[in-house]
């Protein structure tokens, strides 16, 4: 009688009763051991999400038989387990290598730190600091008071604020110089960076108002003059970053905008996003003037990112009249946006190598700049020559090619050096495949695809990176083209 029923149950149902209980998984030697690495709780958390699936799908019909005898196995589901767990356990974000060329690259974490600031980070995570502390009188000090002998130094005579990044630097001035006023704007600097900054949106967001001047290519300075009135609050000029109008185009010259603004008796506030501290011009890159030149050809207040092209942790700087400064450091809302105590003494040792004149060999992201191509093609064979002593058979696979590398990440959109680049063709195969593998395995490594090429840029690889790029791409190599034996 129970066996007829049994009969007549759908056959999901039976299966259903072959699921293994959490309890008697718990007991099975594989999920034992993984207790020990995992911690007992998330295990049987786990277990019960897994079972909890492998229910569904079996009630669905799409595990059944010999399929369903192999995923209840202890083995089989530990394996589970193990790769599940790993989401949640393994640290993360994980380093990559970064072989795209793109230097200030937004999606792959912009700046990576000298040295000494890395140095530092670790020293502020470790343990207490002297961060808000005067250590004479024992009493509550200034945490931005560490800068100071620093910034005085890039900025003489000028007063400074260091917040969360720069987006939070432009509102908090627009906030503390112009809030219920109105802020002059040329149409062709009403940008958005990416990452949703947009220009027009924080503007609004600061409860300043917005006038729009000029057109998308050419604003005169009549244009500013003529919107200038009793509510202008500032005139604010914007670094169009990763945007560039050519052709017929006219812009204000920033010295003749600060008479305007200087007539007219309000502050000129300028977002410079990338903020480079030192001229970049020898290099090829002509419009990323360096802030203290802003600053003396009259802008009053500049704002500037920590980790684009001045190459430290994530940062937004205020540099200007002290005046002006010390309203912004006032505001309210700076405290909502203050800079990180463990990225503070980072800040510092990173504008340390700006005044001791050392940037272009301690900042990485300047020494990947101003790296020559004859040098990045010397990397680029010595790449070569390890990876087919490696894989013989990857040499016929691997060229040195010209190219680009970009400094990216919303700075000058015109900002290109002249490059060497590892050019991986695969014969027979795809080349994108073997993109995707380096890209997915440990470490993960980012080229750019070109023309059915992988194209590797030696210039945003680390040094101490290549030993491992070498070892991956023998590898990923090796399996993409069989020895003659082999085939
Ligand atoms: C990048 C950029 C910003 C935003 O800076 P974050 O440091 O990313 O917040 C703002 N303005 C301009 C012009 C930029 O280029």
């Amino acid at each position: 009688m129970a066996r007829r029923a049994e009969m007549q149950r759908p056959p999901h149902e039976r299966s259903l009763r072959s699921l293994p209980a959490v309890s008697s998984l718990l007991a099975a030697r594989a999920l034992n051991a993984l207790a020990a690495r995992i911690g007992a709780s998330l295990l049987t958390a786990l277990l019960r999400e897994h079972l909890a699936q492998l229910r569904e799908e079996v009630r669905a019909g799409r595990v059944a038989g010999e399929a369903l005898r192999r995923a209840v196995r202890p083995g089989t589901i530990a394996a589970e387990i193990e790769r599940a767990a790993g989401e949640v356990l393994e640290p993360r974000p994980r380093p990559l290598i970064n072989a795209t060329g793109v230097i200030v690259h937004t999606n792959l974490g912009r700046a990576t730190l000298s040295a000494a600031a890395a140095e530092q980070l670790a020293v502020a995570a470790r343990g207490y600091l002297d961060l808000e502390y005067d250590r004479l009188d024992g009493r509550r000090g200034e945490r931005l008071s560490h800068l100071e002998p620093v910034m005085r130094r890039l900025f003489p005579g000028h007063g400074f604020t260091v917040v969360n990044n720069n987006a939070a630097a432009v509102l908090l001035c627009l906030r503390a110089l112009a809030r219920g006023k109105q802020v002059i704007v040329s149409r062709g600097e009403l940008v958005e960076i990416g990452g949703s900054f947009r220009v027009p949106e924080i503007l609004v967001a600061s409860g300043a108002r917005l006038v729009e001047v000029g057109t998308t290519n050419r604003t005169s300075v009549k244009d500013y003059e003529r919107a200038l009135g009793p509510k202008t609050g500032l005139i604010l000029k914007v670094h169009p970053s990763n945007f560039k109008i050519v052709g017929f185009v006219q812009q204000t010259p920033l010295a003749e905008l600060a008479r305007v603004a200087r007539g007219a008796g309000v502050p000129l506030v300028v977002d410079w996003g990338s903020g480079a501290l030192v001229d970049l011009a020898p290099l090829g890159i002509g419009d990323e003037i360096p802030v203290a030149r802003l600053l003396e050809e009259g802008a009053d207040v500049v704002t500037f990112s920590g980790d684009k092209l001045l190459g430290g942790p994530q940062a937004g700087f205020v540099v200007g009249r002290p005046e002006l400064v010390e309203r912004i450091r006032r505001d309210p809302l700076a405290r909502t946006v203050r800079l990180d105590r463990i990225l503070l003494g980072a800040v510092r040792q990173t504008l340390v190598a700006y005044v001791r004149g050392r940037a272009f060999e301690e900042v990485p992201t300047l020494r990947m700049l101003a790296a020559t191509a004859a040098a990045i093609d010397r990397r680029a064979r010595r790449v070569r020559r390890a990876v087919a002593r490696r894989t013989p058979q990857a040499a016929r696979m691997l060229s040195i090619v010209d190219g680009v590398s970009r400094t990216g990440g919303g700075s000058s959109p015109t900002g290109e050096r002249p490059t060497r680049l590892l050019a991986i063709s695969v014969p027979a195969g795809d080349a994108a495949a073997i993109g995707q593998r380096l890209r997915a395995g440990e470490p993960g490594i980012v080229g750019r695809m070109q023309e059915g090429r992988l194209l590797l840029d030696l210039r945003t690889v680390l040094p101490e990176q290549e030993p491992a790029l070498v070892e991956r791409l023998a590898a990923e190599l090796r399996a993409a083209a069989p020895t003659r034996r082999e085939r």
